[in-house]
């Protein structure tokens, strides 16, 4: 893969990371595929659970979506509370609510591995619509009455205690939501798993996976044989596995983060983050030196726009026109796997196991995934499998056609946004 998205302030300012240098045997109890979230936590939570776990990378930690996402760490899923409940009953919503909005396994790593990533608390959702502020207003009425989850309903008279900007109708105020520095995030698991015993190479492509016992991973020049083998490739699971690549597309997703900002603390008094209720939504936040760091702007072709930061500006002037004109510092993007329903699709195949597509909300709920991954290795699989039963269905049109009619629906919708 080459990387014309690295200009990211992330990468300028991460921690210094190499894994250490490995001439053993290529053999293990665990083999993992992919060093982003999802794979840097299945890999720990199993050497934690005593088995031995080598962790293939194709190019470094953090390389994927885990380290140049927006940091936006909002608890759930892409569905509401109540979408889920209406979905699959009471009894289901309580399992997938205790997991995804009261478990924030990445506060835990965080704690116990000092892991420095300049975590911050609160989270803002801004309503672009009044119809959005009032669906959000019943939505958090809900979680406070059925699941005893508070939050701030913000009246659009208030709201300038968290964004300078004239654009939305109210918002909804998380305290148990956050944002923090995803790349370095991730690199502090890596080292976490090192030192709990986990061999980390980097540079090293999985290409086939035969399911068996033991399992061969072929990585190039050689193979790993483990008794398990974790495929969390996300984006590119479909160049290991073409069936689990039915299961998402690829969607580009492009970050800009302008030079510090004087005025930092008035763009964003509350330091929230912020992400709005646009189908192809805004997002956005301030970094521990005070840029602002913008989300914007989906492109549903492959090809980065040539100039990030001319393509992601327009965004951040409609929200802050005051600093309209303000120097960026940094470009860059990555690719979202988004599923047909939004959800993200986990499960087993034989001695395979799995986690990918969480659609653009994986950025909490992925340090989880890789846990519930390494109970069910290690026998304990209630909790697992609360995900695994989630829904999930290929999206139609085989390996040449599934992209372009994925393409034409997310079209359909950021359309229906422009029009209101
Ligand atoms: C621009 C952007 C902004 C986002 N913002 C947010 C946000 O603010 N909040 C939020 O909750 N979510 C956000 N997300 C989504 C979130 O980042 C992802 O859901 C999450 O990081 C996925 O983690 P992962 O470990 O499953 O996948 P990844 O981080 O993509 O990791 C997969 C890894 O596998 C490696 N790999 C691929 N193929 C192979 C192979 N054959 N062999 C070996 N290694 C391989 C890749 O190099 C990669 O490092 C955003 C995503 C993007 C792209």
């Amino acid at each position: 893969m080459t990387d014309p998205l690295a200009n990211s302030y992330y990468a300028a300012t991460a921690y210094p990371w190499r894994p250490r240098a490995f001439d053993g045997d290529y053999r293990c109890d665990v083999a993992v595929i992919g060093g982003g979230f999802t794979g840097l936590s299945a890999a720990l939570a199993c050497a934690e659970r005593g088995f031995s776990v080598m962790l293939v990378e194709a190019e470094t930690i953090g390389f994927g979506a885990s380290g140049r996402n927006g940091g936006q760490l909002i608890p759930g899923l892409r569905w509401s509370a109540s979408e889920m409940e209406a979905e699959f009953g009471r009894e289901r919503a309580d399992a997938l609510f205790d997991l995804c909005w009261r478990d924030n396994r990445v506060q835990a790593r965080i704690a116990k591995h000092g892991i420095d990533c300049d975590l911050k608390a609160g989270h803002l959702e801004a309503a672009w619509t009044p119809k959005d502020f009032a669906a959000m207003h019943r939505e958090a009425e809900f979680l406070d009455s059925r699941f005893g989850y508070p939050t701030r309903i913000i009246e659009r008279a208030d709201m300038d205690a968290h964004i300078a900007s004239p654009l939305y109708h109210g918002g909804v105020y998380d305290a148990h939501a956050g944002h923090f520095h995803p790349l370095n995030y991730a690199i502090g698991l890596a080292r976490a798993a090192e030192a709990a015993g986990v061999v980390i190479l980097e540079g090293r492509r999985a290409d086939l996976i035969l399911d068996g016992n033991p399992g061969e991973l072929f990585i190039g020049d050689a193979t790993i044989a483990a008794r398990y083998i974790i495929n969390a490739a996300d984006s590119w699971i479909g160049d290991v596995d073409p069936d689990l690549g039915r299961y998402t597309v690829p969607i580009m997703n492009y970050n800009i983060a302008t030079a510090p900002l004087v005025s930092a603390d008035a763009l964003l008094p509350s330091d929230a983050a912020v992400a709005d209720s646009r189908f192809v939504l805004n997002y956005f936040r301030l970094s521990a030196d005070r840029r602002l760091i913008f989300g914007g702007g989906e492109r549903y072709s492959q090809t980065p726009p040539r100039d990030i930061a001319a393509f992601v500006r327009p965004f951040m002037a409609e929200v802050f026109p005051q600093i309209a004109d303000t120097p960026i510092d940094y470009g860059w993007g990555g690719a979202v796997a988004v599923t047909m329903n939004r959800l993200p699709h986990i499960g087993r195949r034989g001695n395979v196991f799995f986690a990918h597509g969480f659609s653009g909300h994986g950025a909490l709920v992925t340090t989880l995934s890789g846990e519930l991954v390494a109970d069910a290795l290690a026998g304990t699989a209630e909790r697992f499998d609360v995900f695994a039963a989630l829904p999930s269905s290929p999206f139609p049109g085989g390996k040449w056609l599934r992209r372009p009619l994925a393409t034409l629906g997310l079209l359909w919708y950021a359309l229906k946004d422009r029009i209101g």
